[in-house]
């Protein structure tokens, strides 16, 4: 559809992972476009993998609850915890066709600003949409940090975590893991169980999240866990409440965020690491180099290791300026801190009509935007700011 058809009030959602179709499935009078390929960042995650949030905190977002992770399982697999990958996958898309079936899979190669205070798409097959509002809930994969010293280092020899859907080229393989959170101790993990000869390598030692009465369940337990179970107890009721968050110092924010996701793994992940795979705590990588094809690397501690590849479980660094098809002069106008954009409470950005969901608004609104149980608060007050909800 070329331009000119589309009337200003279009809302534009960018992106269909838990964020954009809670999002979309709450703008009911005003059905957006929804442009990205639903879940497709968890659809390239390795298989064997399993969800570290708990069954309460992995449901997307309707206004009715009537498409939440209870409602899609049956008796047999329902609360079943770890939640298989596949399980959450097959559950987004089927959310994706019960809430928002009219999703376009198409990528935007360019958001800009068009005449008149709207937006313009630019779509990768060659369509050009207008806006008058966008939501962007791209996730974060775009934002992998690598450290320095990995950064010249060729795929072959380095690579993020995230890199993988599969790690089974790696039999047989000398495998260092840097990091000790859970996208780091579950990659080493699932090496090892392919067949690789792995060692963690960590700054800090690697800390398993004890939920002493968690599982118990009962009144007790739902008094220490909020059902969003982002922070440790005490910390998780501040950050369940992201538009109280909102308003504490930056400073408060931001320690609050430290702690609540500190690197540590899941209890259900332990069993396949302790006692399996080698652990270097305490020390770090400081430099790589390639030595034909395996790389040298030196721990802050003076040793050396020689391994095949280097994988880095190092995370993720939202950053408003890499978002890749922002175009300059709209960059320009979001004002960001931090690389974070400034939002309001309806998630907008400086930019009129410009919302930011998921990791970007963690600045803003805390930890839990990191996380799929942060998407109900972003899809209500997003759809608040457009009129759907009171
Ligand atoms: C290994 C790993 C494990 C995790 N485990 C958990 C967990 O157990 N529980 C939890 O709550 N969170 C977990 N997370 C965090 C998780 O990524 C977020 O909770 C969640 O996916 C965020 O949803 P989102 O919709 O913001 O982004 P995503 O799920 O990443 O979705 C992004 C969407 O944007 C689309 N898109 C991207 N670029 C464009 C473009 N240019 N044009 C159009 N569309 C585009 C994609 O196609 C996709 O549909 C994990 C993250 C990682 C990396």
């Amino acid at each position: 559809m070329m331009a000119s058809e589309r009337p200003s009030k279009t809302v534009a959602v960018i992106g269909a992972g838990p964020y954009g179709l809670s999002v979309a499935a709450h703008l009911r009078r005003l059905p957006p476009v929804v442009l990205g390929e639903p879940m497709e960042s968890w659809r390239a995650m390795p298989a064997p993998m399993f969800l570290k949030s708990v069954w309460s905190a992995s449901s997307l977002a309707d206004p009715d609850g009537r498409f939440t992770l209870d409602r899609y399982c049956d008796a047999s697999s329902r609360g079943r915890e770890p939640i298989p990958l596949e399980m959450f996958v097959d559950y987004g898309r089927w959310f994706q066709r019960q809430a928002v079936p009219d999703v376009d899979p198409t990528k935007v190669i360019r958001l800009g600003l068009a005449d008149r205070g709207r937006f313009r798409l630019e779509l990768e097959d060659g369509r050009v949409l207008e806006a008058g509002t966008v939501v962007l809930a791209t996730g974060i994969r775009e934002f992998a940090y690598l450290p320095e010293f990995a950064r010249s280092l060729p795929g072959s020899l380095a690579s993020h975590t995230g890199d993988h859907a599969s790690f089974s080229r790696f039999r047989g393989c000398r495998v260092a893991v840097v990091g000790a959170g859970q996208s780091a101790l579950e990659t080493a993990a699932m090496l090892a169980e392919e067949g690789a000869d792995v060692e963690i390598i960590s700054r800090r030692s690697v800390i398993w999240i004890k939920r002493v009465l968690y599982a118990r369940g009962g009144p007790i337990s739902r008094l220490l866990y909020p059902p969003t179970d982002v922070g440790p107890p005490g910390l998780n009721w501040i950050c369940a409440a992201p538009l109280l968050m909102s308003r504490m110092p930056v400073d408060i924010r931001r320690k609050i965020e430290v702690r609540s996701t500190r690197p540590a793994g899941a209890q259900w992940l332990r069993p396949r690491v302790d006692g399996r795979i080698p652990v270097t705590e305490g020390v770090e990588v400081t430099e790589a180099h390639p030595t034909g094809r395996a790389l040298r690397l030196r721990l802050s501690d003076g040793t050396v290791r020689e391994v095949d590849h280097l994988l880095l479980g190092t995370g993720y660094r939202p950053d408003v300026r890499k978002v890749p098809f922002l175009d300059d002069e709209l960059r320009k106008r979001v004002r960001e801190a931090d690389g974070f954009p400034v939002l309001n409470q309806w998630f907008e950005s400086s930019v009129p009509g410009l919302h930011f969901v998921g990791g970007l608004a963690g600045r803003t609104f805390g930890p839990i935007c990191r996380f799929v149980a942060g998407a109900r608060v972003a899809a209500q007050q997003v759809s608040r700011r457009l009129g759907e909800l009171n």
